[in-house]
């Protein structure tokens, strides 16, 4: 996830225009949905296949906002948000766990296409999604939380201000 991060933020995500451009590819359209060219805005922002999912994504990150304070909230913009992450504090946000978020989220996007590309057919984006955040964040609690006594760290990235995960008697609960 961090190595895709940082490709997107250095643009250098080998998709198919740029694989059809050093002769790596033989067409540059989207293997998903085979209509547009595949740039990088294409992967992630423009795809008609990723509408439901940004749907799905939107009213998850609303809830993550639920509790914010503060009038920036206006400055965020989906779309970039998908791409960039949050670049500030906000008050009642929890942005660490925002930002691992849409990191998954841009992680599972890649991942889908990758897939389909490789012949697997039906790749249920926010499923993928969902069950990849779940896996991590309780990757993290198992690995903060009871391995290494460092529970502060977790209930710091993963639990303060956020609404979709909170911990009940020592089990984490996902509302996503
Ligand atoms: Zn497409």
């Amino acid at each position: 996830m961090i190595e895709l991060d940082y490709k997107i933020m250095h643009n250098c995500v080998f998709t198919n225009v740029k694989l059809k451009k050093i002769g790596r590819s033989d067409s540059d359209l989207c293997d998903v949905c085979h209509k547009e060219n595949e740039d990088i805005m294409h992967v992630f922002i423009n795809c008609d296949e990723l509408e439901d999912f940004h749907d799905y994504l939107s009213a998850l990150v609303c809830k993550i906002f639920e509790n914010c304070d503060s009038d920036k909230i206006n400055l965020v913009q989906s779309e970039m948000l998908l791409l960039n992450g949050l670049r500030w504090k906000m008050k009642g946000v929890n942005d660490l766990f925002l930002n691992f978020v849409l990191s998954v989220a841009r992680f599972c996007i890649f991942r889908r296409r990758h897939l389909l590309k490789n012949g697997h057919k039906n790749v249920h984006l926010t499923k993928l999604f969902q069950y990849t955040l779940k896996h991590y964040v309780t990757y993290f609690y198992v690995y903060l939380c009871k391995q290494n006594n460092k529970s502060n760290v977790f209930e710091k990235n993963f639990l303060k201000d956020n609404p979709i995960v909170q911990e009940t008697d020592d089990v984490l609960v996902f509302d996503l």
